[in-house]
């Protein structure tokens, strides 16, 4: 159903955007939980009423979490991508079963439905 040659060029962008998304997470990991080292568990329930500086600092950590959390799906979405490459379902729309377009899997590899059923939803 995919053309052997640009799965090809597909999987291995996706293979190269885990590499960076998996840097991604070790480092917000361990960023995020200096931080918690350093403020203790028990400051966290109080935080509102701390001055700016823990404010800000919350305001970052939250934003961290934010983004590990973002980093972390956008992993499964790469791993889940890269099985359905595995098993002979990358390519083909999971509403409709028809298939995904080459030019929308170039700009998004891991896309599960074609842009009809995306619009749609
Ligand atoms: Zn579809």
């Amino acid at each position: 159903m995919c053309d052997e040659g640009y799965e090809r060029i597909l999987r291995r962008r996706l293979k190269e955007a885990r590499r960076v998304c998996r840097r991604r997470i070790k480092h917000l990991h361990q960023y995020t939980f200096s931080l918690t080292l350093r403020q203790g568990a028990g400051e966290l329930s109080s935080y509102d009423n701390h001055p700016a500086d823990l404010g800000t600092e919350t305001y970052e950590r939250s934003r961290d979490v934010g983004l590990l959390a973002a980093a972390a799906r956008q992993l499964r979405e790469i791993d889940a991508a890269l099985d359905r490459m595995r098993n002979g379902e990358y390519g083909r729309c999971q509403a409709c079963g028809g298939s995904i377009s080459s030019a929308r899997l170039m700009a998004k590899p891991t896309a599960r439905t074609c842009v009809r059923c995306m619009q749609q939803r």
